[in-house]
């Protein structure tokens, strides 16, 4: 039995904040944890930007439904489906992943929750758990699943460690460097063959 669990900002889809502030113009809403690396504080000022711009969530999913899946991504979701169970694993929000997710067709999603009050504000954000990629495995594994996974960056390392194979996707140079044990690739076209590679079924490309 065998599962693919795939990050989903990078991947798939953009970085959604970064894509969100370019749409709104919101450049403070650029900001990282790169920029911030207390994500509770990052988490914090974002929460408070939506609320002096007043952007509800509707407002919130009406702007970043113009976003769209990265190209050849939703042909890839569609091919990786017939030849795998798909879970995605992300540190995003369900409230705001659910006009991309739309595009990909629902595939099963274990992410994080924005609170919203009565009146569609943003007021308060969830984390489902702690090191959610990497416990997400573990769980998988003890259903006796094979895992192979792939991610674009730092927090999903802990997720392809844990995986049976791990592959790095549209990776910066500075992760490829410190992450040797996981195979980098560059395009969805090529994450198929690494797929079809690391399974233990005879799959077809
Ligand atoms: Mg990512």
């Amino acid at each position: 039995m065998e599962l693919a669990c795939l990050d989903l900002e990078g991947v798939l889809v953009p970085e959604i904040w970064i894509a969100f502030a370019e749409r709104t113009g919101i450049d403070e809403l650029r900001a990282t944890t790169r920029d911030i690396p207390d994500y509770d504080v990052l988490m914090r000022q974002r929460l408070r930007l939506l609320d002096e711009h007043k952007l509800r969530i509707g407002d919130i999913q009406e702007v970043i439904a113009t976003l769209e899946p990265l190209p050849g991504a939703i042909d890839f979701v569609d091919w990786l489906r017939e030849r795998f169970q798909v879970i995605i694993l992300s540190d995003t929000f369900y409230e705001f992943s659910e006009p991309l997710m739309r595009q990909l067709k629902w595939p099963t999603l274990f992410c994080h929750r924005l609170v919203i009050d009565g009146e569609g504000r943003v007021v308060d954000y969830k984390l489902r758990q702690k090191d959610p990629k990497r416990a997400s495995v573990q769980a998988l594994h003890s259903l006796n699943y094979r895992v192979i996974a792939a991610g674009d960056s730092y927090n999903d390392t802990s997720m392809l460690g844990e995986a049976d194979v791990g592959f790095l996707i549209h990776a910066p140079q500075n992760v490829i460097d410190e992450f040797p044990q996981f195979t980098p690739v560059n395009t969805l076209q090529e994450l198929k063959a690494a797929f079809v590679g690391a399974s233990n079924r005879n799959l077809s490309l």
